[in-house]
This record gives C-alpha cells, structure tokens and sequence, in this order.
C-alpha cells in the first residue's frame, strides 16, 4: 500500500525528531470532535509504544459521546486543568499539532503553542499557516486520522498500531467522512478502513457510540431548528437555521447538540448550501455545508474570519446574533453569483 499522506522528507525529519525517547504533547482543536480526538489519541498510543512520553491535550473537554474513546481519560483538558495543559504545550520537547492549521484554533492555548519551538503539523485542511517545523498537509485525505495513519505506516510502525489506536483512528475516519459518503472518500479511506478492521475494531460497536448516544433534549432540540428556525431561500438554494442562545437554554443545550445540524438544510431537494448560526457565549459561530464546486471556506475566510474545507468550513463573528445573520444574506448573493451551479 501506498502512503499518500507521507511524503519522503518529511517522514525522514519526523524520523530525526522521534530517534530518541521525547517528552511530547499532543494538541488538536477547540471543540475537538471525532477525528481530532481520533488523531490525537491513536498517534499518542502509538508514540508511547514507540518508548516517548506522550500526552494528549484538549483544548476543551469533548462532547460526552466521544469520553469512551481509548485513551481519553488520560488526556488533559485546558478547561479542567488549565496550568497542567499549558505547561504541557510550551514546554514539551515535541508538540504535534493535529486536525487544525491555524494557531487561534487552539483557544487559550495559542500563546503557548506559539512559544513552543518544536512543532509537527499533521492535518487535512486548507490553506496551513507555516506554524511548525515539520508539515504533513494533505487536503485531499479524508481525516487526520487517515494521515496518522499513513505517517506512522511509513515511519515502519504500522505494526504499533493496536486495536484501541486502531479504534480511535476508525472514529476519525468514519465521523470526518460522514460515514464513508462525502467525496473526501477514496480507495485509500477504504483501504486503511480495512486495515484498521483488521486489528479488531469494531464499526458497529464504535457507530453506535458515536451515533446512538442521543439525550431526548437534544432530539428535542433537533426538532425544533427544524420546524421553527429553518428558512429556506429557493432563489439562493439555501437553506438556513439559526438558533438563540434562549433556544439553546429551553432546551438545556450540551456541548456538541448541534453537530450535524447543519446537513438537514443540505438535505432537501435542490439546495446546494446549507448554513447554521448559532449564537455562543460571547461569539456567533457559523458552519456551512455545500454540495459540488461552491467553496465555503472561501466565503468564510473572507467575512465571517473562518475556513475549513471546500464543502465544509466554519467562521465567527463578534457581533451580535441578527446582524451576523443579515450580513450573511448580504453577502452570499455575490458569493453564489460568483461560483454559478
Ligand atoms: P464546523 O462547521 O463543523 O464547526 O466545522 C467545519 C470545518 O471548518 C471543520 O473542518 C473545522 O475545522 C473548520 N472550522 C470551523 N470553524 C472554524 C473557524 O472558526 N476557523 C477556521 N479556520 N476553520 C474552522
Ligand atoms: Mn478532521
């Protein structure tokens, strides 16, 4: 099997970098989700195989329906133990920087991952800031996960991958690729999919945790974006759902209730871009999903300070909750008119 994920030097510099026992740290994105959490974990497992001592540190605490993931309990989380994390990031030998590429994506880790002078970058999106010494970019790979990977196969150590950094990696691949259907999804997914079953992940098992681990509110929730706060513009062929902070507080919102939220817009009939906005403790945070060539991050980048993928990217804005909403319709026409279906 072939690595595309790896390429030849940067491998032979990561290789230099890891030629003896290193104290490293293991960060990844605010509001880590299933691949970064998949990444983060299954590359440390394998580091500590490898004799290193390897920590992963969260940005903030996950969603509760990825606490089962091998691993997590041993990882550090800014928000719980604030100094532990920070120490950990400035000061470890080594800190591989995972699923994200730009440094504000840490949260109140920035300053930290900023000073520490020893970075490795393994991510999958667009447009990477030169943040570290070492730069494993790939935008065509499904996850981060698929390039943990690919990169440790190609450092010789495929072998160090166990059925539980087999299980994290899987929950990266399967959750980044909407369950092997966005385009993002090749033979090389599929093959290290494989792979990865064959050290005895379970799909099913792992599916369920992820997918069937509802709270009645947060169906509830779900319920209500739909039949209330969904405006459909056929004109545009957009769909969008916004949600207050009170929708979110009458149905006792938890981190992660609206992941996925936003691909319901992207599933009616005839629409090509989906948004969902929804107003956070002090920002207003914005995730767009669209079908064929209409690049969103490029949309994000350029008003709403975000970025991501080409069908998938996410933004913020400071002000408040309608008039980020009416900047948005004031702005997409131009945008659409500009990439014509
Ligand atoms: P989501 O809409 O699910 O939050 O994010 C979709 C994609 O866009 C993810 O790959 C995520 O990493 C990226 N993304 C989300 N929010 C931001 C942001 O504020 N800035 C940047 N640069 N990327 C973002
Ligand atoms: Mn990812």
């Amino acid at each position: 099997m072939l690595f595309p994920s790896a390429p030849t030097a940067a491998v032979a510099a990561l290789k230099e970098l890891l030629s003896r026992p290193r104290q490293i740290a293991i960060v990844t994105h605010f509001n880590p989700d299933g691949d970064a959490m998949g990444s983060s974990l299954g590359l440390c497992a394998v580091l500590r195989k490898l004799g290193h001592k390897s920590r992963v540190v969260l940005p903030n605490t996950p969603p509760l329906n990825l606490h089962w993931m091998p691993g997590y309990a041993d990882a550090l989380a800014f928000d719980k133990q604030k100094e532990e994390s920070e120490r950990s990031v400035r000061e470890s030998e080594l800190l591989f920087c995972l699923d994200f590429n730009k440094p504000d994506r840490v949260g109140g880790l920035e300053d930290a991952l900023r000073a520490n002078p020893t970075k490795v970058l393994i991510d999958h999106h667009r447009h990477p800031d030169a943040l570290a010494a070492v730069i494993f970019s790939d935008t065509s790979a499904s996850s981060t996960s698929q390039m943990v990977f690919d990169i440790v196969s190609a450092l010789g150590h495929a072998d160090l991958i166990d059925t539980e950094a087999a299980t994290c990696l899987y929950t990266g691949l399967m959750t980044d690729s909407g369950s092997f259907r966005f385009n993002s999804t090749t033979p090389h997914t599929l093959e290290v999919a494989a792979e990865l079953m064959r050290r005895q992940v379970v799909p099913e098992r792992i599916h369920e945790a992820i997918m069937d681990d509802n709270t009645e509110m947060r169906l509830k929730l779900l319920g209500f974006a739909l039949s209330e706060r969904l405006s459909v513009y056929p004109e545009l062929r957009t769909a969008m759902i916004v949600l207050r902070k009170a929708d979110l507080d009458r149905f006792n919102y938890q981190p992660g209730d609206t992941e996925g939220v936003v691909n319901y817009g992207l599933s009616i009939r005839g629409i090509r871009l989906a948004a969902f906005i929804v107003e956070r403790p002090d920002v207003v945070k914005l995730s767009l999903r669209s079908k064929g060539a209409l690049p969103v991050n490029e949309f994000l980048t350029a008003h709403f300070s975000g970025g991501g993928h080409g069908n998938a990217a996410g933004g913020h804005a400071k002000e408040p909750l309608a008039k980020v909403v009416e900047r948005f319709l004031r702005e997409l026409p131009a945008f659409l008119a500009s990439h014509p279906a």
